[in-house]
């Protein structure tokens, strides 16, 4: 048993705090923000993650787990300290490493023993080295201390079961003793454990966030070539998955990804590639292709409903994906901001993305199901795959729809079913 701190309790923080504290640990979580530490000392979770509240519930009972909202008081009572603040992308598409430096600086402040400093969030190659010269150049006086790389990889909607089943669990260090506490807090946990240096930890997270994003981008290319020439694009990736060495995940055709991770540790992973001499002209064309994405489910559209200017159209799902309330660089904003640029009324459905979805998005009419949605709506388009949507009543969507026509996204239907009930039914590549 370790007593850790957390800094930062979002969608990595919070599952990272509570998770360790249900192996038995005793975490304190973090966060700056007074309101977010607030709302969970009352047991209110401020994101929406499947087995999120029960966790934090039953630990916070068996008092393993405690939320504050400054580090200095806190970093005498812990050894281990967790940084999972964000990285957001500046203007450059570099990502920000204020918040990252500022904890450092803070722990290095108040520190009066030895500390291990894991980041945890997700940061150019070279940032360890960083988070060293900070925690140096503030200490008051020579304090031994460790820094290390644990990246984390759980995927929003599953980030309980992810983090207690992960694929691995990477760990950057630079000292044996670091390394020891480290797979010491993960021992109950069973997966692979790759003990490497701390640059190399850093490139496996943004290399493999790439790595994902070619994927998604480069069956998003090949549905292109499938709708010129009239092949279909699930079996496609249906063919290519059934290759070990290829796999079917991540061979989803449609609007592209979005979301905190991706978009901004691609550009980020350009950035740092192009400061260390390489220029990462592979990345640059997923971004691009990904982008043309939207632009092409917007197209779709407009086939169908010729102008748009005063025409309805009902957005079923606003989440950048399903089983999260995330909105963060979702494409469904990005969407929805074309339509409206060509004069269309939106209205929209999600089931749980709406409060957020409501801070980022203008003159929008949020309904409360889908159906209420689809009222009188020219057209309905599909953004997010939740299985609500995959369960829909179609023939009563037909009856609510002015016209029954679904521009589907995610390529959730079958299209041979949706012509046998009637419907103008668009999909991606198929
Ligand atoms: P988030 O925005 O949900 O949470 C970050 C939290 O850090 C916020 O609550 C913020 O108030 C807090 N914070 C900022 N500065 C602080 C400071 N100085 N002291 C204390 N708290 C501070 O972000 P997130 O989605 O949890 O991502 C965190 C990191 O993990 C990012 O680097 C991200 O790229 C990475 N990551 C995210 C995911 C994901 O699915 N969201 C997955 C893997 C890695």
């Amino acid at each position: 048993m370790r007593n850790i701190c957390v800094v930062g309790t979002g969608y990595v923080g919070l599952v990272t705090g509570a998770c360790l504290s249900e192996l038995g640990h005793n975490v304190i979580c973090m966060d700056s923000d007074k309101k977010k530490v607030a709302l969970l000392k009352k047991g209110v979770m401020p994101i929406y993650e499947p087995g999120l509240e029960n966790l934090v519930k039953k630990n916070v009972k068996q008092k393993r787990l405690s939320f504050v909202s400054s580090l200095g008081p806190v970093v005498e009572k812990t050894e281990v300290i967790f940084i999972a603040v964000g990285t957001p992308p500046l203007e450059d598409g570099s990502a920000d490493l204020s918040f990252v430096e500022a904890v450092a600086r803070e722990i290095a402040k108040n520190m009066r023993s030895y500390k291990l400093i894991v980041d945890k969030s997700t940061v150019p190659v070279e940032t360890g080295e960083w988070v060293e010269r900070t925690m140096r150049s503030n200490l008051k006086k020579n304090i031994p201390f460790d820094v290390a790389s644990n990246p984390e990889f759980l995927r929003e909607g599953s980030a309980v079961y992810d983090t207690f089943n992960p694929d691995r669990i990477v760990i950057g260090v630079k000292s044996k003793r670091a390394e020891n506490i480290l797979r010491e807090i993960y021992s109950p946990i069973k997966a692979t454990v790759l003990i490497t240096d701390i640059k190399s930890a850093e490139l496996i997270k943004h290399a493999s966030n790439s790595f994902l994003a070619m994927k998604i981008s480069y069956i998003n290319a090949i549905s292109n070539i499938c709708e010129i020439t009239g092949a279909n694009i699930s079996k496609v990736a249906l063919g290519m998955g059934l290759d070990k060495r290829i796999g079917r995940n991540f061979l989803d055709a449609g609007i592209g990804f979005g979301g905190f991770c991706f978009p901004k540790d691609l550009e980020a992973f350009i950035w740092i590639s192009k400061k260390l001499g390489y220029d990462f002209n592979l990345l640059k064309e997923v971004i691009k292709i990904n982008s043309g994405q939207r632009a092409m489910l917007v197209k779709k559209i407009t086939d169908v409903l010729w102008v748009l200017k005063g025409k309805t159209i009902a957005v079923l799902g606003l989440a950048f994906k399903p089983n999260t309330d995330d909105m963060r660089f979702a494409p469904s904003v990005e969407i929805i901001n074309m339509l409206q640029e060509q004069g269309a009324k939106i209205r929209a459905y999600d089931p749980e993305a709406v409060s957020k979805a409501k801070k980022i998005l203008k003159n929008v009419y949020f309904s409360k199901d889908p159906y209420e949605t689809s009222k009188g709506a020219d057209c309905a388009v599909v953004l997010t795959e939740w299985d609500e949507f995959k369960n829909l009543d179609l023939k009563r969507m037909k009856r609510m729809l002015k016209h029954p026509v679904i521009v589907d996204g995610r390529n959730i239907f079958d299209p041979q079913e949706m012509a046998k009930l009637g419907f103008t039914y668009k999909s991606i590549g198929r």
